[in-house]
């Protein structure tokens, strides 16, 4: 569908969950979580009802989120039900990969279409720092499994973090692309939650780290994904490197996403803790056909562009800017 700024709104993110099995330093704190109850959480029946009226709307690419989605039990059954809905033509997912080992196959059996797997450093002291957990082998395995599936494009997102993943964790992660086609992407961060106590490192400083290293890096013109990432290539290298830059080069004008969150709010943009609370209105017994007007006019909603870095408060009194952490939104 075309929001009221004329920009197709055909990709959602489903957070089908606000837990996770790390504390990513920039994501969530060490210790006193407080998570929503299971009966507050979306179940897989009304999420399978929810992403059928997106599919009618005309959102026909789905990312599975959380929290960590692979915590969710039976994860493959909710893969499996998306991909089957008519209009639904891809369903990916991003997960931190500490239980990626278990639950591949099961997963590409279901159909997921591409992996999104993060991973912030190689280093396992600076992975602990990071994550809060010594975990780094797992991912790693969990990786080294997702590439045995020749048709399943594997990703990785890694947010690089001022006194924490500095130049050589990002030079070590651009050396993956090297040797397997697997493409690395560098997120700025964004000031969310405990994001916004952190500093990250801007796109063009990263540009800079890559090329002194690596060499020239060569635009990619052709699309390799659903959202807003550029992609380069790096010659001799079988994967492409990514970059998804909100802050530095902010890409709203062209923004085709919207979000649910576990507990059931359609939120149009990261910034604005605005959303439609679509889990209560099915649970007063909305109809289909109801439900696909709620959805359709709090799209059309959606704002014009995020002010991240701009604006301590927003300029408009009836909104109020997002206070939840991203794992509870579904970053
Ligand atoms: N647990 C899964 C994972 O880590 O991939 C899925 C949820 S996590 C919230 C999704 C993505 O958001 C991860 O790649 C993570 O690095 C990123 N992220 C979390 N907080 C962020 C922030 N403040 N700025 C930028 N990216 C962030
Ligand atoms: Fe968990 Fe993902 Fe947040 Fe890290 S970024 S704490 S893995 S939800």
């Amino acid at each position: 569908m075309i929001d009221e700024y004329g920009r197709g709104i055909d990709y959602i993110r489903i957070s089908v969950t606000d837990r996770c099995n790390l504390r990513c330093v920039y994501c969530m704190p060490k210790e006193g979580v407080d998570f929503l109850p299971h009966s507050k959480i979306l179940t897989y029946e009304e999420i399978i009802r929810l992403c059928k009226c997106f599919a009618a709307l005309g959102i026909h690419k789905v990312k599975i989120t959380g929290g960590e989605p692979l915590v969710r039990k039976d994860l493959p059954y909710l893969i499996k039900q998306i991909k089957e809905i008519p209009g639904i033509e891809n369903v990916t997912i991003t997960t931190n990969g500490i239980l990626l080992v278990e639950q591949i196959e099961d997963l590409v059996n279901a159909g997921v279409d591409s992996m999104n797997i993060s991973l912030d450093t190689l280093d396992r002291e600076q992975f602990r720092e990071v994550t809060r957990f010594d975990l780094l082998d797992k991912v790693v395995a969990g990786l080294k499994e997702a590439l045995k599936y020749p048709d399943l494009t594997v990703k990785i997102n890694c947010v690089p973090i001022c006194q924490k993943n500095e130049e050589e964790a990002v030079l070590s992660m651009v050396a993956l692309a090297k040797d397997t086609n697997v493409h690395v992407r560098f997120i700025e961060l964004m000031p969310i939650g405990l994001g916004k106590e952190l500093s990250g490192y801007t796109e063009d400083s990263i540009k800079n780290m890559i090329e002194q290293r690596y060499g020239k890096l060569t635009l990619y013109r052709k699309t390799l994904g659903n959202g807003p990432c550029s992609y380069y290539s790096l010659e001799g290298f079988q994967g492409k490197i990514g970059f998804i830059s909100a802050m530095s080069h902010k890409f709203c004008d062209t923004c085709n996403r919207v979000r649910l969150t576990s507990d059931g709010c359609l939120k149009n943009c990261l910034q604005y803790s605005v959303g439609t609370d679509l889990k209560q209105r099915m649970e007063q017994g909305i109809s289909d056909e109801e439900l696909r007007e709620v959805i359709q006019s709090s799209i059309m909603k959606k704002p014009k562009a995020h002010q991240f870095g701009e604006i301590e408060e927003p300029d408009n009194n009836e909104v109020s800017l997002e206070e939840r952490r991203m794992s509870q939104i579904g970053g």
